[in-house]
């Protein structure tokens, strides 16, 4: 071990920083975070800089760098362009055996500032010794991304336990497999859900009976639109926490493939209004999994709310005391209209956007067709392709124009994405002509046009087929 690492206490304590530029002004933001006393000397302060000296947040030193400068300080961070000044800080600091960082000089220093990860009271530093700091910058976001949000306020209601822990718990043994069982308990989750007094009673509870069975539980995820970039972070930590994962066939193998590896994975997938798993079988499943004190990640397409029944199993779930949390992803309208440069409530042509699905026939009658045809409104439809016919008949029916752009997007945010465009009066022909097929979404308004100017994911929109002059288009 090259480097000896140490978490300092710096509250109120004179720290000097010499230099008065971005890097300094960086520098001065993470002392000041820590509480340090801080004075900056140079000749000349970034405005950001100068607006802490005028607010008297920090003490300015004006000129060039003195020997004296470094009275007092308990730290010392050189931070200039000037490498002769740098060395001249670092040397004069070793002579008074104070520890001073160069920036960017791992030679000079004699402490490093890591990388850090900060769910305090819980800080992960990284360090990679001066040797690359681009690598240690890259393990923290990994970590970044791993690591619950939550952390901080688990360590701050085990701090207020503390005592009570150990005397409850005498046995060092015990304690390790009560704290153990706890990462895994409903705490968390209710730390997630913003319900200190829940975690706070889950915490009592599990004092009390220090060996009761692992509570199940369900998570419903939204795992997006395809592209495994879309998932949220909350998304990716539970699939790396799950035991169990019940998915949709329509969540991409690329989203499933940052799961947990050892996690039992359960397709309960439908394609194309075809149910290969009945709603009622996914609901016992759950339950089942739930019960047998599983963690369980059903995992939806797009947003888990978004017509994807996610009401209907939370609930199942609430009529059956499981407890849930709900985690929402990015619905295939927004993802579609995102990657295909279609900005859903352009000012100049949409004032709303609606989001209507419309997969089977009664559904289809049940709509509001004289609203959903109105203009200056974008219309977002999550549908088969083998309704475009009907749609088309029923819009111009109610007076929408033929003229009406739209932009239809096949696997939308994946490798294999297309996008159709042209006007509802060739909706269906065109659909055809290019054999557009399963997921696809439907936008149609005027903004659906813009498609064709401000694509910029996979290939340029196809546009109406030249031969396909129509001749029943309105
Ligand atoms: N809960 C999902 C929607 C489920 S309904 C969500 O929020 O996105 C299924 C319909 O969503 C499909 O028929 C299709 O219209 C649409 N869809 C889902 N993923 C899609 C994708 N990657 N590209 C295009 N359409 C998609």
């Amino acid at each position: 071990m090259n480097l000896f690492p140490l978490f300092v206490d710096l509250a109120r304590r004179p720290v000097l920083v010499v230099g008065g530029g971005e890097v300094a002004a960086r520098k001065v933001a993470a002392l000041l975070a820590a509480g340090a006393d801080v004075t900056v000397g140079a000749p000349a302060l970034t405005p950001q800089l100068a607006r802490l000296a005028a607010d008297r947040r920090i003490h300015h030193l004006d000129g060039p760098y003195a020997e004296r400068w470094l009275d007092g300080s308990w730290l010392v961070v050189a931070a200039t362009a000037d490498r002769a000044t740098n060395e001249a800080v670092a040397s004069d600091a070793a002579h008074r055996r104070l520890f001073a960082n160069v920036v960017d000089d791992a030679g000079l220093s004699t402490f490093h500032v890591p990388a850090i990860v900060d769910r305090s009271p819980v800080i992960v530093a990284i360090s990679s010794g001066g040797s690359a700091p681009m690598l240690a910058r890259r393990l923290r976001e990994r970590l970044e991304t791993l690591l619950d949000p939550d952390l901080g306020a688990l360590a701050t209601l085990l701090e207020r336990f503390r005592t009570r822990i150990r005397t409850r718990l005498p046995a060092p043994a015990a304690r390790r497999h009560w704290y153990d069982a706890l990462f895994d308990s409903p705490l968390m989750a209710f730390l997630r859900a913003r319900q200190p007094a829940l975690a706070e009673a889950a915490l009592e509870a599990s004092l009390h009976a220090p060996t009761a069975p692992a509570e199940g539980r369900v998570a419903l995820v939204g795992a997006g639109p395809g592209d495994p970039g879309l998932l949220t972070l909350k998304a990716l930590r539970a699939l790396n926490q799950a035991d169990v994962i019940l998915h949709d066939r329509l969540v991409s193998a690329e989203v499933l493939a940052l799961a947990r590896r050892d996690a039992e994975f359960i397709e309960v997938g439908k394609r194309g209004g075809g149910h290969s798993t009945s709603q009622d079988a996914i609901h016992q499943l759950m339950l089942e999994q739930a019960r047998a004190g599983r963690r369980v990640v059903r995992l939806k397409g797009g947003d888990p709310f978004v017509f994807g029944r996610g009401g209907e199993e939370l609930e199942f779930l609430r009529s059956h005391g499981v407890p849930y949390e709900v985690v929402p992803g990015i619905t295939a309208a927004l993802a579609c209209a995102a990657y295909a440069g279609v900005p859903l409530t352009h000012r100049d042509h949409a004032q709303s956007v609606r989001f209507v699905t419309a997969h089977c026939r009664d559904s289809f009658d049940a709509l509001d067709w004289r609203a959903l045809a109105q203009e200056r409104q974008t219309l977002a439809i999550y549908m088969g392709v083998a309704g475009l016919e009907r749609l088309r008949a029923r819009l111009l029916a109610h007076g929408r124009a033929a003229t009406t752009p739209f932009a239809l997007v096949e696997n939308g945010s994946r490798a294999t994405q297309r996008v159709v465009t042209g006007t509802l009066g060739q909706l269906p022909q065109t659909a055809n002509a290019h054999k557009v097929g399963s997921p696809a979404l439907l936008i149609l308004g005027e903004v659906a046009a813009l498609a064709e100017t401000l694509h910029w994911y996979g290939a340029p929109p196809l546009v109406a087929l030249r031969e396909l002059s129509i001749p029943h288009a309105a």
